[in-house]
C-alpha cells in the first residue's frame, strides 16, 4: 500500500460515499488516501513562501523607486558599513543611528557637520544604503545636483520630488551649503528651493539627516549656517533645521588630498 513519502504513515482507505460508482480509473486514483497531513503543510508552507517573496518583492521596487529619485551620484550609493573604518567615532555613531532606525518608532534627525572630506558624505550614505537594504524607504539628495535639476526641468520636477520627500522613511541632504556663486538674482530663488525642501519634509514629522561643510554654532552670530542662508535678516531656513536635526560634529582624518601627518613625514 502506499505510503506517504514524507512521513511514511501509510495511506488509508478512502470512505467517501458511493465511491464504487466513480468510474475506474478515478477510483484507482482515490481509493486510498492520506492519513496525515503532509501535503496540507507542505502547500500552506508553499503559499506562504510565494506570498512572503510577494512582499518582498513589493518592498524592493518601493526601495528601488526611491533610489531611482534619488538625486545623487553614484558613489553615494556604493557606500557600505562594510567598506569603512569602523574603528572611526563618527562612524560608530552612524551605524548605531541606522540600528535604532529600525527598532525605535521615534525617530530624530541629525545634522553632520565639519570640515571638507572628514566623510560625512560616506557616513550618511552607509546609513542610507543600510536601511534602504533593510526595506526602508531613504531618499537621498545632493543638494547642488538637485537645483541644477530643478533649474533645467521647471514645473513639474520640485512637485514630484517634494511629493516623495514628504512619503519616505528618511530623507538626507547632502552637500548643503556648498554650492558657490550665489548672484543677487539667483538667491532668493535657491533660498526659496531649499526651504521648500526642507519645509516640506518638517510638515512630515519625519526625520532628516543633513551633512555640511558649514560650521554650526549654537549662536546665530557664529553659524554660518546662518550667515549662507538668512535672507532679510530671516532664518527660516536654520530655524527648520534646528527643530529637525541633532548637531553632531564630525571630526575625522580627512581622507581627501594629502594630510597633514603624509606632508610632514615628507618634509622631514
Ligand atoms: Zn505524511
Amino acid at each position: 500500500m502506499k505510503k506517504c513519502k514524507y512521513c511514511g504513515k501509510r495511506y488509508k482507505e478512502n470512505s467517501i460515499e458511493h465511491i464504487e460508482k466513480l468510474p475506474d480509473f478515478i477510483k484507482e486514483k482515490i481509493k486510498f488516501i492520506p492519513d496525515c497531513s503532509c501535503l496540507e503543510e507542505m502547500f500552506k508552507r508553499e503559499m506562504e513562501k510565494l506570498e512572503k517573496e510577494r512582499v518582498h518583492e513589493c518592498m524592493k521596487n518601493r526601495v528601488k523607486k526611491y533610489k531611482d529619485i534619488s538625486v545623487v551620484d553614484n558613489k553615494f550609493l556604493e557606500s557600505r558599513f562594510e567598506n569603512a573604518d569602523m574603528s572611526e567615532k563618527y562612524m560608530i555613531l552612524a551605524k548605531r543611528y541606522a540600528d535604532n532606525f529600525l527598532v525605535k518608532n521615534k525617530k530624530t534627525g541629525m545634522l553632520l557637520y565639519g570640515d571638507v572630506g572628514t566623510g560625512k558624505t560616506f557616513a550618511s550614505a552607509c546609513i542610507g544604503n543600510y536601511l534602504m537594504e533593510k526595506g526602508k524607504t531613504v531618499m537621498m539628495i545632493n543638494l547642488g545636483l538637485y537645483l541644477n535639476k530643478l533649474s533645467r526641468e521647471f514645473g513639474e520636477a520640485e512637485k514630484d520630488i517634494l511629493k516623495q520627500i514628504e512619503k519616505c522613511d528618511l530623507v538626507i541632504i547632502d552637500d548643503f551649503g556648498t554650492e558657490k556663486n550665489l548672484d543677487d538674482n539667483s538667491t532668493g530663488w535657491r533660498a526659496e528651493k531649499i526651504y521648500n525642501l526642507i519645509d516640506t519634509r518638517y510638515r512630515s514629522g519625519k526625520p532628516l539627516i543633513i551633512s555640511t561643510n558649514l560650521i554650526f554654532n549654537d549662536d546665530e552670530e557664529k553659524c554660518e549656517i546662518t550667515e549662507k542662508f538668512s535672507i532679510q535678516g530671516k532664518n527660516r531656513i536654520r530655524d527648520r533645521i534646528i527643530d529637525m536635526c541633532f548637531p553632531v560634529r564630525v571630526t575625522g582624518k580627512s581622507r581627501r588630498g594629502i594630510t597633514k601627518d603624509k606632508f610632514l613625514e615628507f618634509m622631514a
